[in-house]
């Protein structure tokens, strides 16, 4: 097994920019937004469960997962939510282990958006690293990345791990408040570390 770091932060921080940075440097990024999409993609192994637990209403007539749907059903249940996390987060974590495993580079960077929330911790990972800049520009960010507007990223930030929080678990910090050829110099400075 390669030696792990789980790289986190809050939405907008910069985790897939710091990621990026890192995959430039040909170290093998296991993302589990990505397990996750692939996971309930066409074909993919959680559909066959997923079915079982909520029924054919979030599926469209094609047999694709109906995302909206989904969407809307664990938004308004907190029950729904809680048995949609605990169907897919065994599956999202065995894929990341199992990339990990056959990771041909010396260090693998796990991105995690919610590795604390989950209660992650040293117990999976070497190091953790934590993505970190000011709320605002956060909020400025998504807003440009993803035309979502200030309140909804607000309330998205009051569903995760506080700033404070995710400080104290941090092993190693980018702070991402300059541009991203700063950004991409203090990922060199980890890089060499990890190496
Ligand atoms: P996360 O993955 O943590 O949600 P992203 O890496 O997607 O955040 O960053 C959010 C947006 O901000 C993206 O469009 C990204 O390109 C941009 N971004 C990230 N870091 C910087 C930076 N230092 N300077 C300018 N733009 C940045």
């Amino acid at each position: 097994m390669p030696y792990i770091i789980g790289l986190t932060g809050g939405i907008g921080s910069g985790k897939s920019a710091a990621a990026e940075a890192f995959a430039r440097r040909g170290v093998i990024i296991v993302d589990s937004d990505v397990i996750s999409r692939d996971l309930t993609a066409e074909g993919g192994v959680a559909l066959p469960s997923l079915r079982e637990e909520f029924g054919d209403e979030i599926f469209a007539p094609n047999g694709s997962l109906d995302r909206a749907q989904l969407r809307a059903k664990v938004f308004s249940d907190a029950d729904a939510k809680r048995r949609l996390e605990a169907l897919l987060h065994p599956l999202i974590d065995a894929e990341s282990l199992r990339q990990s495993e056959t990771a041909r580079s010396p260090y693998v960077i796990q991105v995690i958006p919610l590795l604390l929330e989950t209660g992650m911790g040293h117990e999976r990972f070497n190091r953790i690293l934590v993505v970190d800049c000011d709320e605002s520009r956060q909020i400025e960010r998504v807003g440009l990345r993803s035309g979502l507007a200030g309140e909804q990223t607000r309330s998205i930030m009051a569903s995760q791990a506080s700033r404070e929080e995710r400080l104290a678990h941090a092993d190693d910090l980018i702070v991402n408040t300059g541009t991203l050829e700063e950004l991409d110099a203090k990922v060199e400075v980890l890089h060499q570390r990890y190496l």
